[in-house]
């Protein structure tokens, strides 16, 4: 694999985002610009990707499979990894298919991905169709061990002086990466998206041993930023992202991003976080 055949924007940009709210509690935020990395691979996707297509192609392997529901970010940035870097590729869809296909699916197609379709029931168990073997696995969401080390670098393209790193928490998979590159004087703070994800913390316990051999403590998840569920958008979180855009121009993805930053804002203007210097993720 070349990672370098492929324009890609790293060390993601850090900006700084200058708001009253901040300024009146003395906290700074900085905005980690993961979502800037690929415009087909954004953000965490493309880190976990990184040293799982390296492990695809030392195995001698010519097609990545991988699960995901019909809106699925990963399914799109396998697809087109695939076509930057030379796999084929096949997306095992949870639930029946609906024609036209979804933007999502769309372009996963367009990207050369071939499609496949598991009824609920039979998709919970992640069984690989036999017609598809030999292939390299990706699991659903794209985190394990080598997706982990690959989150883990965002770290180390931010200067030292932070004190909580924050991300917001699908799989966990960027969250035991992140956490696990802090120093000894950092915590990390995920923000879960589904409700009720209380497996989380375990799952990312599960994947920092198999990244590193070991978990660290200095991450919390916030279980209470979802917003209703995955993917629902509530009046609160749609006025939020309505004024994030129109003072700081940046229009937060509503699914990841921007409950995680309005879940912090509600949390600074509580009066936590007071003094502290932190980095926010967006993927
Ligand atoms: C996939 C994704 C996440 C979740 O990352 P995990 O590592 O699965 O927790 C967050 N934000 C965006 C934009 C994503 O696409």
């Amino acid at each position: 694999m070349r990672p370098s055949a492929i324009p890609l924007n790293l060390p993601s940009p850090l900006t700084e985002v200058h708001d009253d709210r901040l300024r009146a509690r003395g906290i700074r935020l900085l905005l980690k610009r993961d979502d800037l990395i690929h415009p087909e691979m954004p953000g965490n996707k493309w880190r976990k990707l990184k040293y799982n297509l390296a492990a695809a192609k030392e195995g001698g392997h010519q097609r990545l499979l991988t699960f995901g529901g019909a809106y699925s970010n990963h399914i799109r940035a396998t697809a087109a990894a695939g076509h930057h870097f030379g796999f084929e590729t096949v997306g095992v869809i949870r639930g029946e298919e609906h024609l036209p296909l979804n933007d999502s699916l769309a372009f996963a197609v367009g990207r050369g991905m071939t499609l496949t379709y598991l009824d609920r029931t039979a998709y919970r168990l992640k069984p690989v169709p036999e017609q598809f073997r030999p292939c390299y696995v990706l699991p659903e969401g794209g985190s394990n061990g080598h997706a982990v080390r690959g989150c883990a670098e965002l770290v180390a393209e931010i200067p030292a002086d932070f004190d909580v790193l924050c991300c917001a928490c699908g799989t966990g998979g960027t969250l035991a990466g992140v956490a696990a590159a802090l120093g000894d004087h950092q915590q990390a703070l995920g923000f879960a998206v589904l409700k009720g994800a209380h497996f989380l913390d375990d799952e990312v316990r599960r994947l920092q041993r198999d990244a590193f051999g070991s978990a660290t403590t200095n991450w919390t998840i916030d279980h209470d930023a979802h917003f209703g569920g995955y993917a629902k958008r509530p009046p609160e979180l749609a006025e939020f992202i309505e004024d994030f855009q129109v003072r700081h121009g940046i229009t937060l993805d509503f699914v990841y991003e921007a409950k995680m930053m309005c879940a912090l804002f509600r949390r600074i203007e509580k009066g936590d976080l007071a003094g502290a210097k932190i980095v926010a993720a967006l993927s």
